[in-house]
């Protein structure tokens, strides 16, 4: 339990020093207890230190401030809010934001190396070996130049990270791209917007000082990693190195108090000023960029990306790892084949893969997770499509199969009179060995939710105009290339019931149609059922196998 000081503080400042978690600050002359720091003294002492210095014995436990808290007018102007379209934002990118997103939700998964001074490094070579990214845990939030943890201390660190933490990476990242120049300029977030982002203004279960704790706690991790880039020559990009750097700047946190009617200060705001580190000089620089000697790399943040990983952290912790790591590497295009090994060892790690390769109980129960997080994400709208040679229907998971069940109860019947006369049925157990088939499984792609198509910074039409040169950055120019050569359709186009009406003119099941044009039942039904518009190629493709001229 926390403790406060009320009124009639006399300024003594006994207890500041005593305190053994820096919980005691002095904010416009008043002193204040951060219930977010305060720990009653636990592991410290057995008694609050604060009560035993004060001459008055002022401090007392903590009460909740009753009534809503007021706006308070004082508080420093804001930048200016994301995802005003309500659906998604442009965000930073770049291969070093990637990588940080992977720590922050990967955490001790990953695979940390100690050099010779004991630093605990994550690297990725870029440039088959001519580059390299490497990330560190920081000491302090202040020290500068930061100095890299050791050993014991940084597993201990690193272990504490909070995957949640990576949403506020994120909306760091997307704040950026409203910068001209991020490693230079501050961007200023309140509360309240990151209560929004993360949808945590909806969460009637959590008192205001606990938003306000996890916010804080999570608004610092990101700000904890530090980055060391050497980069080699690619064009008219020069080689570069960046030692020493954070990857966010914390330049000040400001708390922000009311007091109640005996005079004990709350903490009822917090208003963060955060700067990008010097990396986006180099991969979040608009002038440079136009000059081709620097990278402008955005992608789209959809805002129900920060929500669901908010909702789904503690019980799908797998399928949230996947939705980070896919945010970026949808980027690379729709065509990118994605191996189970790879998406697995994403969401759980390598040791925890390697050790289902040797013991069956393992194994099964990770199957059963990753089946179970491929549903979530499904469940959001990240649809997989399995690679028929190598993920087929007797390996993919019930629910993935069930999800061609037609809605209409004789198409639905008919679905399961024909699925009886196959030699496997659909709710068949996996065939032996399925794991070993998983192991060289792939998804081709995965269909992506509406709110995943791109944004631009400052909402303009402009598309990435530099690439790192990598296949990441071609995939996804040729990507922005498609979706521009694919327009929706307009309304001249085939709707819903004129597919449904000229597929059963034809006296097929959507199963059929499916067949015929190359796509999955569930595509067919959604369509018909006016979930999404049918893209030009698709309706050409449609028009054809229909016969509709
Ligand atoms: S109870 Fe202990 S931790 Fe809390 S403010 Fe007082 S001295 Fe600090
Ligand atoms: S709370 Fe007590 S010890 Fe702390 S400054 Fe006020 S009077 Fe002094």
């Amino acid at each position: 339990m926390a403790y406060q000081i009320a009124s009639g503080c006399l300024g003594c400042d006994n207890c500041r020093p005593q305190c053994p978690t820096g919980a005691i600050s002095v904010t416009d002359g008043n002193y204040w207890i951060n219930p977010i720091l305060c720990n009653n003294c636990e592991g410290h002492y057995n008694e609050p230190q604060c009560v035993v210095n004060c001459p008055t014995g002022l401090p007392a436990p903590y009460q909740a401030r009753k009534g809503r808290t007021k706006i308070i007018d004082t508080r420093p102007a804001t930048s200016p809010d994301l995802f005003l379209n309500g659906k998604n934002n442009a965000f930073a990118s770049a291969i070093v934001v990637w990588e940080a997103c992977n720590l922050l939700a990967q955490r001790l998964s990953l695979s940390w190396e100690e050099d010779e001074d004991g630093k605990l490094s994550y690297r990725r070579a870029v440039f088959q070996g001519r580059g390299l990214i490497t990330l560190r845990m920081a000491n302090s939030l202040d020290q500068n130049p930061p100095q890299a943890l050791t050993g014991k201390t940084a597993l201990e660190q690193i272990a504490a990270l909070d995957i949640r933490a990576a949403c506020m990476h994120l909306i760091y990242a997307a704040h950026a791209t409203a910068l001209d120049r991020p490693w230079e300029q501050e961007f200023t977030i309140s509360d309240q917007q990151i209560e929004i982002y993360l949808g945590l203004d909806k969460r009637k279960d959590l008192s205001k000082a606990a938003k306000l704790t996890l916010i804080k706690e999570i608004a610092l991790q990101p700000c904890l990693l530090k980055t060391v880039i050497t980069w080699a020559q690619q064009g008219r990009v020069r080689e570069f190195a960046i030692d020493k750097s954070r990857l966010w700047h914390m330049v000040d946190v400001q708390h922000h108090l009311q007091a109640d009617e005996q005079g004990c200060q709350h903490l009822v705001g917090l208003t963060f000023k955060v700067k990008a580190g010097i990396w986006a000089q180099y991969f979040l620089n608009r002038q440079d960029c136009k000059k081709q000697v620097a990278y402008y790399q955005y992608g789209t943040l959809p805002k129900s990306l920060l929500t669901t990983i908010m909702g789904i952290w503690q019980q799908h912790e797998g399928a949230a790892r996947m939705l980070l790591w896919l945010l970026f590497k949808v980027r690379m295009g729709k065509e990118q084949r994605i191996t189970i090994p790879t998406l697995m060892r994403v969401a759980y790690g390598e040791e925890r893969l390697s050790q289902a390769a040797s013991l069956r109980e393992d194994r099964k129960r990770l199957l059963r997770t990753f089946e179970n997080d491929l549903a979530v994400l499904h469940h959001y709208g990240l649809k997989p499509v399995f690679d028929p040679v190598t993920y087929p229907p007797e390996i993919q998971p019930l629910w993935a199969k069930l999800a061609d069940l037609p809605e209409d109860a004789d198409e639905a019947l008919d679905f399961w009179i024909q699925d009886g006369t196959c030699d496997t049925r659909l709710t068949d157990c996996g065939p032996r060995g399925k794991w070993n088939l998983l192991m060289n499984a792939r998804i081709l792609w995965f269909d992506l939710p509406p709110d995943w198509e791109q944004a631009t910074p400052g909402g303009s039409k402009k598309r990435q105009r530099k690439s790192t040169g990598n296949q990441e950055s071609r995939s996804s120019r040729s990507r922005s290339r498609n979706q521009n050569k694919e327009p929706y359709s307009t309304p001249a186009n085939l709707s819903g019931e004129q597919i449904a009406a000229a597929r059963k003119g034809q006296g097929w099941s959507q199963r059929d149609l499916a067949e015929r044009a190359g796509k999955s039942q569930s595509w067919i039904r959604d369509i018909e059922n006016g979930r999404f518009q049918v893209k030009a190629a698709d309706q050409t493709l449609l028009r054809k196998v229909l016969n509709l001229g």
